[in-house]
């Protein structure tokens, strides 16, 4: 015999079947590369390379971990940037959040009015993740999400209770076609 209504017992039986199909997952978060100015070359007004040494460059200095020496070289591209005038990095981040797949209801409704009409349904991911990893989230390129690769459907957004910012809610929509997600 139950002493809770009907009603509510039928809720909180609901909100732990949410619960234990919202677990923490781990995915990956591929981010605008980092970039420097290549210190072996001088550059243009553009950043680009002019494709001519840089004599003030003299001792080696440490870029995205790679040690640079200096390299000089009188004709071609500077053997160091390739003529890019900046060395870049891919970045890819590792954060923990709630991934629901093809959300439904209340929850992500309002959200998903915003996207292109159709795409609701399809292989639509809700990402539900600290507030620390806003900015990694806003900077998203890519996602890889259960192993499966996305892109950006709609950038972060602040969700809190009282003023307080609790979680930030983003949206990704898989970027391989046939593929059909149940998580
Ligand atoms: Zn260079």
């Amino acid at each position: 015999m139950g002493l809770l209504p009907p009603n509510l017992s039928k809720e909180i039986r609901n909100k732990f079947k949410t619960i234990r199909e919202e677990t923490h997952k781990t995915l990956f978060i591929d981010t605008l590369p980092q970039k420097a100015d290549c210190p072996n070359c001088l550059s243009d007004y553009n950043g680009a390379s002019t494709n001519v040494f840089d004599s003030t460059f003299v001792s080696p200095v440490e870029i995205f971990g790679s040690t640079i020496t200096p390299t000089n070289f009188t004709r071609g591209r500077c053997p160091v940037c390739y003529g890019n005038g900046q060395l870049e990095q891919e970045v890819r981040k590792r954060i923990k959040a709630i991934v629901r797949w093809n959300p439904s209801g209340q929850d992500s409704k309002g959200d998903l009015e915003k996207t292109p009409a159709g795409i609701e349904g399809f292989n639509v991911v809700q990402i539900k993740s600290s507030v620390e990893h806003y900015d990694t989230l806003r900077d998203a390129v890519k996602a890889t999400i259960d192993g499966i690769e996305c892109e950006v459907l709609l950038p972060p957004v602040h969700r809190g209770v009282g003023g307080v910012d609790v979680v930030v809610v983003c949206y990704f929509v898989s970027t391989q076609v046939g593929h059909s997600s149940r998580s």
